[in-house]
């Protein structure tokens, strides 16, 4: 009995610890249905609506998704393992997943899956999967260099157009003018940290020309997100700048 006691109430333990790894969504209404914004960690994240699921960047494992709905879409934007991770591809289910990938990511992809399955968009493409439309917007280093950490035409960064409402996922990039001249965006996840991508600074002067009406950073590790959202709010209080912990311990 005592010992039946202990092990449930280390399951309990256990089911506490893996619950606080994950931050409470986030809800918003787009014609009378819900969507849930889910951000997991660093450039991961899960975006539901209308009973279909997006996985954005899966990382972290099958743990990392446990209690969510399988992806109907992975969305991958660039090579880089905080962005394509093979492992978790192939931890999570993929079943009835179609993937969506610039063509350097789709050349990493494990052998498991179904080319059938799997869309590649270059830079400016689009593509209507589940009734959600996708543009494949570049992300790229400035100045541009052949070494640069994202070279332009390698990665996409994307626009998903559900009912009347844009949602911009940047991926790694700098201020580029492909994003500053983005209209209509009501959402926008927004990358911000050095030497890969940029600073605060660029980000806000970045986000300041795109106006989307809310904006999350992310991807964001070792950055001052406050100092962010005051130079955005100083400048545009128009602009909601949604602080969340895109780092919740393990
Ligand atoms: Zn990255």
């Amino acid at each position: 009995m005592k010992l039946k006691l202990i092990a449930l109430s280390l399951l309990c333990l256990s089911a506490a610890a893996s619950k606080a790894q994950r931050i409470s969504p986030d809800v918003e209404k787009i014609k009378n249905k819900t969507l849930t914004i889910q951000p997991i960690m660093h450039a991961t994240m899960v975006l539901s609506y209308d009973g279909k699921t997006v996985y954005v960047d899966p990382t972290g494992g099958a743990e990392a998704f446990k209690g969510l709905a399988a992806p109907d879409i992975i969305l991958i934007t660039d090579i880089h393992g905080d962005h394509l991770d093979p492992a978790t591809i192939a931890a999570v289910n993929t079943a009835n997943a179609t993937f969506i990938v610039p063509q350097a990511v789709a050349d990493k992809l494990p052998a498991t899956i179904d080319k059938e399955n799997v869309e590649v968009l270059d830079n400016g493409e689009k593509e209507k999967e589940m009734g959600i439309k996708f543009t494949a917007i570049p992300m790229y280093n400035l100045p541009e260099a052949p070494d640069a950490f994202h070279t332009k035409g390698r990665g996409n960064g994307y626009v998903l157009k559900i009912k009347n409402k844009n949602i911009y996922i940047s991926g790694d990039t700098e201020d580029i003018p492909e994003m500053r001249s983005l209209k209509n965006i009501d959402i926008a996840f927004v990358c911000m940290n050095l030497p890969y991508t940029m600073d605060v600074n660029q980000a806000a002067q970045g986000v300041l020309a795109l106006r989307p009406k809310v904006v999350y950073p992310y991807h964001y590790k070792g950055q001052d997100v406050n100092t962010f959202k005051s130079l955005v709010d100083a400048a545009n209080m128009g602009i909601e700048v949604r602080l969340r912990n895109w780092y919740p311990a393990k």
